[in-house]
């Protein structure tokens, strides 16, 4: 897809505005996959096994292909607002980041966040062999057919529970140092942006926060005997979750694009 074919596609009133910007990715699971311009343009770029394999040399060259149209657009944004993309001192730019960097990594929400990180990582890491010795139980109730029973509909809530985790282990932290970063621009003009984007990344993640303690606790009733772990891991999460709305008191009622508000 080239510059033109993109823009012609962006004018496509179909999609809504901005609904990338603070969704979870978790487009297998999205319900606005017919309105959103990144899902069409992945599914226009990566249509195919090869073009969605990192190891393949497809997958890089389609994505070069992408980061060169946003180069182009990027310049032609900056020259239309008459800004020389040459003389922005990159020095100074990254003694700024780093200033930051060093800002969000203090807070103590996004060390509880990297903490979760971890427990939740060295909860799967110790008990592969309970996941994998409840699998050959149900497996072995579905061949046995006993009637009253319904290993699969067990099977599939645990293996639902599971990707939730997965799925939101790591965002919660990223999001949440998007938000940490946004909150510290004081120096910037464009505070009122950065407040706004803090507000929808904190949402994001509280959101996550959420569905997450919502897994664990249904994994919780699967797994009795791993309740002082688990509840550990559900402390740690109340606790975020407390630090991530004393934090950010407006997130809750950011209007994300789509998903609270169809534009
Ligand atoms: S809005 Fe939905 S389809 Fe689009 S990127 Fe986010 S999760 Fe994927």
């Amino acid at each position: 897809m080239n510059k033109k074919q993109f823009e012609e596609l962006a004018k496509n009133p179909k999609f809504i505005s901005g609904i990338y910007n603070y969704c979870d990715r978790w487009c297998r699971r999205c319900s606005f996959t017919q309105r959103c311009m990144t899902f069409a343009l992945c599914e226009d770029k990566f249509d195919n096994p090869q073009s969605k394999d990192i190891s393949n040399k497809i997958f890089w060259d389609k994505l070069g292909d992408i980061f060169k149209v946003t180069l182009e657009m990027v310049k032609e944004t900056a020259e239309k607002m008459g800004v020389d993309l040459n003389s922005i001192d990159l020095e100074k730019a990254a003694k700024h980041e780093e200033r930051i960097h060093k800002i969000v990594e203090e807070q103590l929400y996004t060390q509880t966040a990297i903490e979760y990180v971890k427990m939740a990582n060295n909860w799967f890491d110790s008990n592969k062999e309970l996941l994998e010795d409840k699998a050959d139980e149900l497996k072995t109730q579905i061949e046995a057919d006993i009637p009253g029973i319904k290993p699969v509909d067990e099977a599939i809530g645990i293996k639902d529970c599971l990707e939730i985790i997965r799925w939101y282990q790591h965002q919660i932290y990223v999001k949440l140092c998007r938000s940490a970063g946004g909150m510290i621009q004081d120096e910037s003009e464009e505070i009122e942006y950065y407040l706004h984007d803090a507000n929808g990344s904190a949402k994001v993640a509280i959101i996550g926060i959420e569905r997450s303690i919502m897994a664990w606790g249904r994994l919780l009733n699967q797994f009795p005997q791993q309740e002082r772990e688990i509840l550990e891991l559900l402390v740690n999460l109340k606790k975020l979750l407390r630090m991530v709305e004393t934090a950010f008191p407006d997130a809750r009622a950011f209007v994300r694009p789509g998903f609270d508000a169809i534009n």
